[in-house]
């Protein structure tokens, strides 16, 4: 369950994989300086973005699934709460300002070490657009959703249940690849 890690990032040694004194888990350690480089998941904060009664998707620009539709999000960053980033990743994929109105579902990934985070939040004015990392973005309403071309689980799962239950908060874990 651990990445790959061959050198310590505080002193530049070596370092060892065991489980230390008092723990119950494997780590890398370094003999040297004594720094446990801990492992612990990633955060993806993202929103769905409505107006007007249609969601606003968007077409990624990049890897991994180049082309497929997406709700805008991505890894939150130090120093910000999960509402802030939700908005930072819709203004950087989509370029629209949102109003968060609430968080809608929680999805763990535990094989990949995520957990995603995605908020319904309003699209304010209306305005929105291709941010760098999106092809093409654009409002659809229910029956419009490409399902067959949507990116990631965790997006498939955050429509559906808006769909199904828009009032509702919904968490999942993701069970259907697990690890070797
Ligand atoms: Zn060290």
């Amino acid at each position: 369950m651990l990445a790959a890690m061959q050198f310590c990032s505080s002193c530049g040694k070596t370092l060892s994989l065991r489980i230390p004194e008092g723990d119950n888990t494997m780590r890398h350690v370094c003999d040297s300086c004594g720094a446990i480089h801990y492992q612990n998941p990633k955060i993806v904060v993202g929103c769905l973005p409505v107006y007007e009664g249609k969601i606003l998707l968007c077409k990624r620009a990049i890897d991994p699934a180049y082309g497929k539709w997406t709700l805008p999000a991505g890894f939150m960053e130090n120093g910000e709460s999960l509402e802030a980033g939700a908005a930072r990743e819709t203004r950087e994929e989509a370029e629209a300002e949102v109003r968060i109105l609430r968080l809608h579902s929680v999805f763990s990934i535990p094989h990949i070490h995520q957990v995603h985070f995605f908020f319904l939040a309003e699209i304010l004015d209306g305005r929105f657009g291709a941010g760098k990392e999106t092809l093409e973005a654009k409002l659809v309403t229910a029956e419009e959703i490409p399902w067959d071309e949507i990116a990631f689980g965790s997006v498939r799962f955050a429509l559906k249940r808006y769909l199904d239950a828009p009032h509702q908060m919904e968490t999942h874990v993701d069970s259907y690849l697990k690890p070797q």
